[in-house]
């Protein structure tokens, strides 16, 4: 059993589209948690590489041989540097450069570089409190955190699997759109916003992630069962229990999304 006092942190996972977001929103609010996101960080740092002005071929600097994927990032600073004029440190735009090159190829970023990442911002907060989303996605992420976790001396207490089928998620993820702002998560046909172009809460601009078109979509769905589901095997094997939440409500609201987690988190605790 879990005590309710006692909760570090939660895994969420899921397929890319299954619907993690909404059932993060009622974990975070019911164990007064916080939201850790690779898939955001790394779309922070896709931001800076945008931002630099850089348009050359990305592929250049792709080196298989390399744990990274990627030749030294001295070389790719320079090459940068040279193309845009750009000073000072440019680790966050090489950085954002690597995860764009494998998210917008539909593949996962390499470990070596998800760890790092990883741990730089988990270990600000103090290794715990935290909702992580989209972490572990692989084996060796998943050890990872088994690891870390024991040698800051903080609990895995669960994991929250979101299912869904491959089908819906296509269908449901070509018609995602978000704020270019503010974030917000909107969807062309299900959750409009009023003009389906402006965002309702900023008026920001909404735009389609560029790894939201169907070919990269199918390609993620396989990164999971080759890779998601076995590090969720080692996570099991670990000792950290794990419930299935349904990620296609037939009425989705709020109370049914909180409901239906509930259902499954509630008779785990031990209140
Ligand atoms: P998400 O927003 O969680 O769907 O993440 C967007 C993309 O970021 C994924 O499709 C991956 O390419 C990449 N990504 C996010 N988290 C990880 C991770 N733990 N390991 C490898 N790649 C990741």
């Amino acid at each position: 059993m879990i005590k309710r006092s006692n909760i570090d942190n939660i895994i969420v996972a899921g397929k890319s589209g299954a619907g993690k977001q909404p059932r993060i929103d009622v974990l975070t609010g019911e164990f007064s948690l916080e939201q850790l996101s690779t898939g955001n960080i790394f779309r922070e740092y896709m931001g800076q590489f945008d931002a630099s002005g850089y348009k050359g071929e990305i592929s250049q600097f792709f080196d298989d041989s390399a744990p990274s994927g990627f030749v030294p990032d001295g070389e790719i600073e320079d090459a940068i540097r040279k193309a845009t004029g750009a000073e000072g440190d440019l680790s966050g735009v090489v950085l954002g450069l690597k995860a764009k090159a494998n998210i917008n190829a539909g593949k996962f970023v390499p470990d070596t570089i998800t760890n790092a990442l990883f741990e730089k911002f988990f270990s600000r907060t103090g290794y715990k409190g935290m909702v992580l989303d989209g972490f572990p996605r692989t084996a060796e992420q998943a050890q990872f955190l088994i690891d870390l976790s024991k040698e800051k001396g903080v609990s895995l207490d669960l994991i929250v699997l979101v299912e869904n089928e491959d089908d819906l998620i296509v269908g449901r993820t070509v018609g995602r759109r978000l704020c270019s702002d503010c974030g917000k998560v909107y969807h062309i046909e299900f959750k409009p916003s009023k003009d389906n172009v402006h965002c309702d809460k900023c008026g920001g601009k909404l735009k389609q992630r560029s790894d939201d078109v169907e070919d990269r979509i199918r390609s993620r769905l396989q990164e999971f069962y080759d890779k998601v589901v076995p590090a969720m095997k080692i996570l099991e094997e670990a000792g950290i229990p794990s419930v299935v939440v349904n990620g296609n409500l037939e009425v989705f609201t709020e109370e049914n999304v909180r409901r239906s987690v509930m259902e499954q988190v509630q008779p785990l605790l031990d209140e």
